[in-house]
């Protein structure tokens, strides 16, 4: 008898959380749909917090999730609606949380997110392309609204800033980008590097002791206008290239335009050129022939190279061979 060591799984859990499970697919030649089912768990009211395991009715949502297998990819949800169980509560009946979308999105976070990363670094247009290569729908407005959903949360607090000039659109647009140096997160994001939104920014965090920032004089002259006991310093990055630009310049004048390495020594000038004619090798040139004779291997035996019929006596290839040995000559 044999014994089976691998069984199939019915552990989905890895696509999910644990309070929801799959229950049936459906694939399609491009597409796939996944149906998924809440288990009754304990579930916290948005208003109050009191955690409720009372359900009250399951509803459905339909989202498109991350794509497997380059399909588009749907999550059919049906999930509970709970009864908040506490009675000075405004709130009755409120919809279960989701760990993989906020209430009303129609994709998941995690579609979102990819969405976001391919758009990042290509025109909307062309994010739309490669997606769609991917197995994701979305259209160039939806790109668009993604992208003007996103904020930057500040902190009147802040001590310890840098900034930096940001293009956006490839160079034709600038923008001052304001990081908390903590962690270099963005916590501002203000038009133009002239330093003038700057300025009226630091006027509303002027706790501000530190600023590492990048050469331009215009977020200098900013700085010590608002903040004149504010520390300046210049940011690694700019430093390096500060000094990558000096020792270019040193090196330049010290070096020649061009160096000739010749025979492992460098010479002043440049090493004249010899022209030398190739003539072809003899013995080579007596190994080819230009006969109708068949190939033959080592052993002397014809190979035949290929399975077409080949009259070597016909008018045609009589004539060829007389040609190519006329030209040989
Ligand atoms: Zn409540």
């Amino acid at each position: 008898m044999i014994r089976l060591k691998y069984f199939p799984t019915q552990d989905y859990s890895f696509l999910l959380d644990e309070n929801h499970y799959v229950y049936d697919h459906i694939e399609t030649e491009d597409s796939l749909h996944i149906y998924i089912k809440s288990k009754e768990h304990s579930c916290a009211c948005p208003v109050c917090g009191k955690m409720s395991s009372t359900p009250h009715a399951t509803y459905k949502r339909k989202f498109q999730d991350t794509p497997i297998h380059c399909k588009q990819t749907f999550l059919h949800a049906n999930v509970y609606k709970y009864d908040c169980e506490n009675p000075e509560c405004d709130c009755k009946v409120f919809m279960e949380g989701l760990p993989f979308a906020k209430p009303s999105q129609v994709r998941t976070d995690a579609l979102n997110t990819l969405i976001l990363a391919t758009s990042m670094f290509l025109s909307n247009e062309g994010a739309g392309k490669v997606l769609s290569l991917l197995g994701v729908q979305v259209s160039n407005d939806t790109v668009q609204r993604l992208y003007d959903r996103i904020e930057f949360i500040g902190d009147p607090d802040v001590e310890e800033i840098g900034i930096d000039d940001a293009a956006i659109r490839k160079g034709q647009t600038y923008a001052t980008a304001i990081y908390d140096l903590r962690d270099h997160h963005l916590i501002a994001l203000l038009g133009g590097r002239d330093g003038g939104p700057l300025k009226e920014w630091l006027k509303s965090h002027n706790k501000v002791r530190l600023v590492a920032r990048d050469r331009a004089s215009a977020y200098a002259s900013a700085i010590s206008e608002v903040l004149p006991g504010c520390v300046q310093v210049a940011d690694r990055f700019h430093l390096l290239q500060n000094l990558l630009g000096y020792m270019k310049d040193i090196f330049k004048e010290e070096m020649p335009p061009q160096i000739y390495i010749q025979d492992g020594n460098i010479s002043e000038k440049a090493p004249e050129k010899i022209l030398k004619e190739k003539t072809p090798e003899g013995s080579f040139l007596e190994s080819l022939h230009y006969g109708n004779t068949p190939p033959v291997d080592p052993s002397g035996n014809v190979i035949a190279y290929d399975n077409k019929k080949h009259d070597l006596n016909s008018a045609q290839y009589q004539h060829q061979e007389k040609t190519r040995e006329k030209n040989s000559n």
